[in-house]
């Protein structure tokens, strides 16, 4: 939907009256550093030009009112600033309520309500990140609307994972909203989720374009198994800490891992440190890999990060390894890794232009085959952070 066509529906839903304003914030794929970042290690996402649009109208009372064009038979769901509290039958207005709730946590006071209209083009729940970009948008549209000078782009990141964390109850790092927030047109954001110290790398790909294929499954395990997994590796953390210096396990290099590694007393806590270790150190060699316009090695590391996903960190499944298998077994693919939590949802590949078509028509057919539906391929640009429109 344009612009033009998402004001029409709001006019209609809300009536024609009054300034209206436009917003947009990205979803995000990440290119490699899986995990990493609530283990104080490397990430390197980047934006996409899919995202999340939000049309905006002020209110003069405290009421607010929301509309998703992508959840129509929920219609208006009406509530109000006194009533920022998670609420079950608030559905997916609790994104956006949560922004509004970390803002007035910070002393940020909402003056007044909002009828907003939201509609996405970015699948949920496929690990492109959905949420977040809903989360960068609630709060570009309060800083703006508000005039909230002293928050910064970064600071709506925080505030989104804020929000995600202790409203949504979902423990995710700062990756998400950061990247949805801070994106930059082709280029991803080599970050250092420790410190929040960033980077812009420019993605030159030359012949070759990032594509992402949706598997259209996610399994049930995802939310109790992230939960194990940050677990597993604060307690092999813990460990760790016994016998050196460490605040972090992106702190490690390999070398370090491998000569204190017993110090970690269980054998699966062991590959997941091993895996977050492992991981940050190969998000930053692959950064410098793209510097160097090795896109070749980038791939490489592409491919062996997926590895370390399904077999040490065990977040992969069968059809998102079906999907990898195919992809690295093709000629013109350079890299192909599952991206985002696991248990499903997307992998990321680097593919030759002129690998592309086969790329999608293959490996559409042999998984449809394999699996019993179809999967869902996007050829993607990177796109710049939230914006107004
Ligand atoms: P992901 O972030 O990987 O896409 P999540 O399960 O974290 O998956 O977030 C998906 C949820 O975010 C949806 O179920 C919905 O509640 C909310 N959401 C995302 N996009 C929209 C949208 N366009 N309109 C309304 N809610 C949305
Ligand atoms: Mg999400």
């Amino acid at each position: 939907m344009t612009k033009e066509q998402l004001i029409a529906k709001f006019k209609e839903l809300y009536g024609a009256d009054g300034e209206v304003r436009a917003y947009f914030a990205p979803g995000r794929v990440n290119l490699i550093g899986e995990h990493t970042d609530y283990n104080g290690g490397h990430v390197f996402p980047c934006a996409l030009t899919l995202g999340t649009y939000g049309i905006v109208r002020n209110r003069e009372d405290r009421k607010l009112r929301f509309y998703s064009a992508n959840f129509e038979k929920l219609g208006v769901i009406e509530t109000s600033l006194d009533e920022l509290v998670p609420d079950e039958k608030a559905n997916w207005t609790n994104y956006p309520k949560g922004v509004m709730w970390a803002f007035e946590k910070r002393g940020y006071k909402l003056p007044h309500g909002l009828d907003i209209l939201i509609y996405g083009n970015i699948p949920n729940g496929s690990g492109l990140s959905s949420s977040a970009s809903l989360e960068v948008l609630t709060g570009l549209i309060l800083k703006d609307t508000f005039g909230f000078d002293g928050v910064s782009m970064i600071d709506i990141a925080l505030i989104g994972q804020d929000s995600e964390n202790n409203f949504n109850g979902c423990n995710c790092g700062i990756m998400d909203q950061f990247a949805s927030a801070m994106g930059k047109k082709d280029h991803a954001i080599f970050l250092d989720t420790n410190t929040l110290n960033y980077e812009y790398a420019p993605v030159v790909l030359e012949d070759a374009k990032i594509v992402i294929t949706n598997s259209k499954v996610k399994h049930s395990l995802v939310d109790s198994a992230y939960n194990d997994r940050r677990q597993e590796c604060e307690t092999a953390l813990k460990e760790l800490q016994e016998v050196m210096d460490i605040k972090t396990l992106g702190d490690l290099t390999e070398e370090e891992y491998e000569a204190y590694k017993d110090a970690i007393k269980d054998p699966i806590r062991q590959k997941r440190a091993k895996h977050a270790v492992y991981e940050n150190q190969r998000a930053i060699r692959a950064v410098a890999a793209l510097k160097d316009n090795d896109v070749e090695l980038f791939g490489k590391l592409m491919n062996a990060s997926h590895e370390s996903l399904r077999y040490d960190y065990e977040v992969s499944c069968e059809e998102i390894d079906i999907l990898v298998d195919l992809a690295q077994a093709m000629p013109g693919v350079l890299g192909s890794r599952i991206t985002g939590g696991g248990f499903g949802g997307c992998t990321v590949s680097i593919v030759k232009n002129d690998a592309v078509d086969h790329f999608v028509d293959e490996i559409g057919k042999i998984y449809e085959e394999k699996v019993g539906h179809k999967a869902e391929f996007y050829v993607v640009d990177i796109g710049d952070g939230a914006k107004t429109l």
